[in-house]
């Protein structure tokens, strides 16, 4: 199968966390709601990051493994898509994304698809969006795409995470809440024990 895309950029959040930028070679995403999610696959023969875990069962040749992922950019951006991926050490695709540099070839669906949006939700209601870990994912597409056209609009966004430093998007959805009124960001600790002491 044909890989059809290219890494553009990868942002180390924390070993074993990072977003990843995805480009199409020569075509165009296709138009996608904010809160969906596509298929991101590599050959079975690219080789896993250190740090995984040894795969139990061999693949067969030429398998190509694949994988859905939210999308995290703004429906807008056309250049590439963005996704916030947690790496699976015993995992059969992670372990390989997390391998990759800039540059490095990969699979990515032509069909974005999903249900998981807020286009019904009406423009009277304010938004609490709840999320762990790579959960954000969706939400980040969502304030992306939509926050800037409904500022009236209460939204408050509760992130939630083992420790601070695995907080993704933590400092641009600060900045967001010191210039937009009716933005709030929240987070939660699970682990306040290993935080560093003030
Ligand atoms: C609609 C949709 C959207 C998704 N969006 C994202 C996203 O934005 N970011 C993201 O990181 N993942 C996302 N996922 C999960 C993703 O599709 C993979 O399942 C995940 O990355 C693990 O893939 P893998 O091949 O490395 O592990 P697999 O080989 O599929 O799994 C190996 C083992 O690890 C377990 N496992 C799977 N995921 C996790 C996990 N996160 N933590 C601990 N154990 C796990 C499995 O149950 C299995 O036992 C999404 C899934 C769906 C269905």
């Amino acid at each position: 199968m044909l890989l059809n895309a290219k890494i553009h950029d990868i942002k180390i959040i924390h070993p074993g966390l990072a977003i990843f930028q995805v480009a199409a070679n020569d075509w165009q995403f296709p138009e996608f709601k904010a809160g969906q999610y596509v298929i991101l696959g590599l050959p079975c023969e690219a080789p896993r990051c250190i740090g995984a875990l040894p795969e139990e069962k061999p693949h067969k040749p030429d398998t190509i493994i694949r994988r859905a992922y939210s999308i995290a950019s703004a429906n807008s951006n056309s250049r590439y898509l963005e996704f916030y991926i947690n790496l699976v050490p015993s995992g059969e695709l992670t372990p390989r994304l997390f391998a990759l540099n800039i540059g490095d070839p990969l699979f990515i669906g032509s069909k974005i698809t999903g249900i998981f949006t807020i286009d019904q939700i009406p423009l009277s209601r304010n938004l609490l969006f709840i999320a762990t870990g790579t959960g954000l994912a969706p939400y980040m597409s969502m304030i992306r795409s939509h926050l800037l056209e409904h500022l009236d609009r209460k939204l408050c966004i509760l992130h939630g995470a083992r420790n601070s430093w695995e907080l993704g998007y933590k400092a641009q959805l600060r900045h967001l809440q010191t210039y937009i009124p009716n933005f709030a960001y929240h987070t939660v600790i699970s682990k306040p024990e290993s935080e560093p002491t003030k």
